[in-house]
Parts: structure tokens; sequence; C-alpha cells
């Protein structure tokens, strides 16, 4: 049977980057674009719980491919297009316009797409590529993004996925998340009107570790980075343990009553 595939990003409906996941993903099977109607880059996983969310066809032609935008967040957009679409297989998301690297993925609504899909048991899978340096050149993309697809749904164990693709690539490597460095910087400045405004925005950075998803980039290869939902460190909680074997104490208040 033809796999499902839910198309969304968090850069927008309009986004080129959207466009050109969709046409690489109708490869593997019927694929549905459910994405934001306005850009929403970098709202990591928020959902919208507090007012009601609305879906409309999108103005936009993709080839055939049923297109709808939504009023809410990369999450919203997985969970009400899996709602709607019923058999989803799989959710793609991106390409999105600038890496997701590194500790950028805490904050990446790029990647808290793919971690929805993850959370409703379908499998998720994150793109991203560099603007900086040029425009993306998503025709020399297309045959990478589809090998790392391939190579990704030959593992059915493989749940979570994050896929980060250089300007030109020649080659692709599995990659772990580099912690090393993180790019968030605050800059002061100040508008038009003389109020002191900040711009939480990125700075320069030294080479990141061997093996990296960053090492990766900043060497001309492709990075798919397997992850997982699972956020305890197993480290600490075994040294809690084990320091303090009745760990299941009843507590004892500061304040008598
Ligand atoms: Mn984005």
């Amino acid at each position: 049977m033809l796999m499902k595939i839910l198309v969304t990003n968090d850069d927008g409906i309009y986004s080129p980057g959207i466009a050109a996941l969709a046409k690489v993903a109708s490869l593997f099977g019927e694929v549905l674009i459910v994405a934001p109607n306005v850009e929403q880059s970098s709202s990591g996983h928020a959902i919208t719980s507090t007012r009601p969310l609305y879906y409309k066809k999108s103005p936009i032609l993709f080839d055939g491919i049923d297109a709808y935008k939504v009023n809410g967040t990369p999450a919203d957009c997985v969970a009400l297009g899996i709602f709607l679409a019923n058999d989803v297989d799989l959710v793609l998301s991106g390409i999105n316009m600038g890496p997701n690297l590194g500790n950028a993925i805490w904050h990446s609504g790029t990647l808290a797409a793919a971690k929805q899909a993850t959370l409703f048991g379908v499998r998720g899978i994150a793109f991203s590529t560099p603007t900086k340096a040029q425009e993306p050149d998503f025709e020399f993309l297309d045959s990478f993004v589809a090998d790392s697809l391939s190579l990704i749904l030959e593992d059915p164990q493989l749940k979570l996925v994050n896929v980060n693709l250089p300007y030109q690539p020649t080659g692709i490597r599995w990659t772990r998340q580099s912690l090393q460095f993180y790019d968030g910087e605050i800059v002061p400045g100040q508008d038009p009107m003389g109020r002191q405004h900040y711009w939480f925005t990125v700075k320069p950075l030294e080479a990141a570790e061997k093996g990296s998803d960053r090492w990766a980039l900043e060497n001309g290869y492709v990075s798919i980075t397997p992850l997982r939902l699972d956020l305890t460190s197993d480290e600490d909680l075994q040294r809690v343990l084990d320091n303090e074997p009745g760990t299941n104490r009843i507590h004892t208040p500061a304040v008598p009553h």
C-alpha cells in the first residue's frame, strides 16, 4: 500500500522549502501538505490551546498535491493533519530555511513538528538547510533529501530524525547532536524612536565536535541525527539512586504543623 505522508514546516506554507520537500516526498508516497499560514520559526513545540484552529485550502498549487494552511504552530499542523487524514504513516517537516543544529533543536519549530508526529506514534523527520551564504539550491539538494529519506526509512526503529543539508553536499553522515556550543546571543540596539531593543540572534562559532551534526555540515556532509523523546539523564538518575538507596522516603515538612 502507498505510504501516506504529511508534509509541514515552520517557515509557513509560502516557503520554497516546503515545495521542495513535498516534491521529493511524492516519490515515496501520497502527500498531503498542512502548514502554518505565517512563519512560525523558533516557535519550538508550542501548541495553540487558547483559541480554535482553522484550516483553509492553500491558494498555492503544489503539482496536484492537496495543501492546507492553518492558523497555528507546526505542532498544531501535525496534530490537525493527522486527525484529518487519519492514516498518516510519516511526517516530514521542512525543508527549513536555516540549519537546525546542536542546541538550536530546542527551539526549532521544524523539529517540533517531527517530534509532535512521534508523540502520536508516527515517524517524524525534520529537514533543514543553511541560507546565510546563498539561497538553497533545492534542485541540487533533491537527490540528497531522497537518499537521506531512503536511508532512514530502511530502519523501522528510527522514529525521530533530524536531517541537515549543507549548500551542496558531498556525502551523508550519521551524527550526534553537538552540545559544545550554543549560538544564541542577545544583541542590544536602538529602534528609530530611540528606545532600547534586543535581538536574540546568532553569533559566529568555533569548530564543533567531530562526528556531530555541526561538524558534518562544516565538512560538506548531510547530517542525519537519530533523536529520542526520553530526556531523562540516565547517569544522573543512577547517581542519585546509588547515593541514596532510600529515595522513596516519606516527605517530612520543614515547618511542623
Ligand atoms: Mn524556520
